[in-house]
Order: structure tokens, then C-alpha cells, then sequence
């Protein structure tokens, strides 16, 4: 299906020529403090809307779930302390109608709710007849069809400023980001819709705040439109998402390291192709050495086995069998049959001396 986009979906946002687009606010509203203080730092910082959770979706109970629709009025205030508009995520048809009338600015919808059609259309049918500016997380699961759907269920409600907004996948995976970047997936979202602006979320992203830069310029190398970042007056003390959160100075000093790459340049284009086959190969190669350190750990398994039951460690028959089959199982692949056993004789190798180690 063709969404029927508007010529500027973030029109609502006031950019100026050459700005990089950019949402900055808490993770949650705590206070009316907490949102005028981290709106008066923002006021020095090229942002353009200001963000807050209301109604929180934590993963585990007993967490703290937002402060409701009373911390609509402190958002909306802060923003006009700094002129800027303002966004909440909303989660069903009450969220909406509250938003509404607190002239919230815009919406965005939560990585959970994207998962979840049902809840996407009765958001959708609540914001029918309405010009609102709709920004749709990705799932929580790396399905770019749930995304499109979504987007889809706004447009049919005739919502025609949309953005989709890139927070990273939960996976199983226990490497260096909270939520794993999977460009490929917005970078597909954009082929089949070119005119809609892709915001990256790198705080989502990494869930930490050293990290944040690295993924931001991964994101512009990528082309991406614009970024959402988590910023509080006070990170330490946030009631949510502390350790990803940074101050309105080091949001500031962030967006001064970002260098912005011109996609009307030919070799820029380029980059962007490169880079984003970069970003697929850095992927990979994280989720071999987190494979080889589970099978180091299995190897590791055995010889405890091994040494209760008086065995030895090293079993001729096995390995033979090992060898011949993995390098069976890679020439199948197009793997070269050499660079398979040699593969193999290291593993083995590294594996003995782990087991060796084995207590
Ligand atoms: C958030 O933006 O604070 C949030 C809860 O995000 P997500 O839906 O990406 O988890
Ligand atoms: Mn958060």
C-alpha cells in the first residue's frame, strides 16, 4: 500500500535550513520541576521538540509507571517556557483523548504498542479527523511488517505527518546494547517509503549514556533524518532509564561532535551504502565471538562431565567426526574446505585448553 505522506511531515518541529532535527526531554515526567529545569537547560541546545513519558509501559510490575495525565499540563508548560512543542507516546484511545486536550503537539508511539495491531488501530480510529503529527517506534521485535502496518493503520486514519523512529530490537543477546540497532530494517522502511523522516533513538538504542554518540553518527551516516535523545536536568536521580539519560550540556556537546553527511552528494550516497554493509559486518561479527564464547562455555560443560565420570577430554573419534562434518557443512555453504579444518583445529585447540581449565 502507498501511504499518503505530506509534503513536510515535520513541519510541526520548526526547523531551520540546515538544522539537524532533534528531540530531547526525560525518559518520564517526575515532577513539574524536574520538566521546567531540563526545559531551561534545553533552551541553550539546537532542539526543536521537547519529549517526556507520561504513562510509562515498563516491562517488569512495580517499576514507576509515569505520573498520568496531571504531568500533561507541567510538559505542556515547560515547553512554552522555551517555545518549543511538545510529544508524549501514547498507548490507547484515553492517552489520546488526554493529550488532546492538553494540546500536546505531537505523539509518538511506544515500541510495545507498534507490536500490537489491535491497540495501533483503536490509537488510530481516536486520532480520526485529527492533524496531529504521529512518530511510530519500531516493534520490539524486528518485523518490518508490524512497523509498515502501523503506519499504514495511521494513514488510513488520515494521519499525513508520520515519522517512524528507530529504537532498536530486543533480542535475545547479551552484547553491548540494550536494544540491538538493526539498520538494515529502517534503511528497508525508507526504500519503500522515501518520504518519510527516519528518527534514530540511540538512547533506547544502547541504553547508556558513552554510547550514545557513537550510534547517533552511525545514524546520520545512515542518512537518518533526524534523532531522539533522553535528557534530564539530573540523570542519577531519574526514576526511569537513569543510565542512559545525559544533561542538557552534554546533549549539547554531543550535538556539536556529530558530523552531518550531505545526501545530495554522490559519494556521500555512497558512504551511507558502505557504512550501513559496516554496521551488518560488525553485527555479525559480534554475534560469532558471543557463539564462540557459548561454545567455548559448553566445551567447558562437558569436561566437568568428563571429569566425574573419569573420562578423558580428548575423544580421537569425535574430533574426526567434528572435522569432517563441519568442513562438509561449510564447503555446502561455499566455504573453502581448508579454511574450514583450519578453522576447526583452532576451536579445537582453544576448547582443549578450556577444558583443561575446567573446574
Ligand atoms: C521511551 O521513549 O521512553 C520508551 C518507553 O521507548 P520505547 O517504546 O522505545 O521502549
Ligand atoms: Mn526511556
Amino acid at each position: 500500500m502507498d501511504i499518503a505522506l505530506s509534503r513536510d511531515p515535520l513541519s510541526a518541529w520548526r526547523i531551520r535550513p540546515g538544522e539537524l532535527p532533534v528531540i530531547a526531554g526525560p525518559c518520564s515526567a517526575e515532577s513539574r520541576d524536574q520538566l521546567m529545569r531540563t526545559a531551561s537547560g534545553l533552551a541553550a541546545c539546537k532542539i526543536h521538540v521537547l519529549r517526556a513519558g507520561i504513562w510509562k509501559p515498563r516491562t517488569r510490575p512495580g517499576a514507576f509507571e509515569g505520573m498520568g495525565t496531571q504531568a500533561l499540563a507541567w510538559l505542556k508548560d515547560a515547553g512554552r517556557s522555551i517555545g518549543k512543542p511538545v510529544t508524549v507516546e501514547v498507548a490507547s484511545a484515553e492517552h489520546v483523548r488526554d493529550a488532546l486536550e492538553h494540546e500536546i503537539d505531537m505523539l509518538w508511539i511506544g515500541a510495545r504498542t507498534t507490536a500490537n495491531p489491535i491497540v495501533v488501530t483503536s490509537i488510530a480510529e481516536a486520532l480520526r479527523g485529527v492533524d496531529i503529527p504521529v512518530m511510530v517506534k519500531n516493534p520490539i521485535n524486528p518485523d518490518i511488517g508490524l512497523w509498515l502496518g502501523a503506519l499504514e493503520r495511521f494513514a488510513n486514519a488520515g494521519i499525513c505527518r508520520l515519522a517512524a523512529i528507530h529504537r532498536g530490537f530486543s533480542t535475545e543477546n547479551t552484547g553491548k546494547y540494550r536494544n540491538e540497532p538493526i539498520w538494515r530494517i529502517p534503511l528497508e522502511l525508507k526504500r519503500r517509503l522515501p518520504a518519510l523522516p527516519l528518527i534514530c533513538d540511540p538512547s533506547h538504542i544502547t541504553g547508556s549514556a558513552d554510547l550514545l554518540l557513537a550510534v547517533a553518527q552511525n545514524a546520520l551516516d545512515l542518512l537518518f533524518d533526524g534523532l531522539m535523545i533522553e535528557t534530564h536536568c539530573d540523570p542519577s536521580a531519574a526514576l526511569s532509564d537513569a543510565q542512559q539519560q545525559i544533561t542538557p550540556a552534554q546533549l549539547s556537546a554531543l550535538l556539536g561532535r556529530l558530523a552531518r553527511r550531505d545526501p545530495s552528494n554522490g559519494s556521500d550516497e555512497y558512504r551511507a551504502q558502505v557504512s550501513s554493509l559496516r554496521h551488518e559486518l560488525d553485527e555479525i561479527d559480534d554475534s560469532l565471538i558471543r557463539l564462540l564464547a557459548s561454545r567455548m562455555a559448553t566445551a567447558r560443560k562437558i569436561a566437568r562431565v568428563q571429569k566425574r565420570n573419569n573420562v578423558a577430554m580428548y575423544q580421537p573419534d569425535r574430533w574426526k567426526e567434528t572435522l569432517r562434518n563441519r568442513s562438509r557443512e561449510g564447503e555446502e555453504q561455499g566455504l573453502d574446505r581448508t579454511f574450514m579444518m583450519q578453522l576447526y583445529e583452532l576451536i579445537h585447540e582453544e576448547a582443549l585448553r578450556q577444558k583443561e581449565d575446567a573446574k
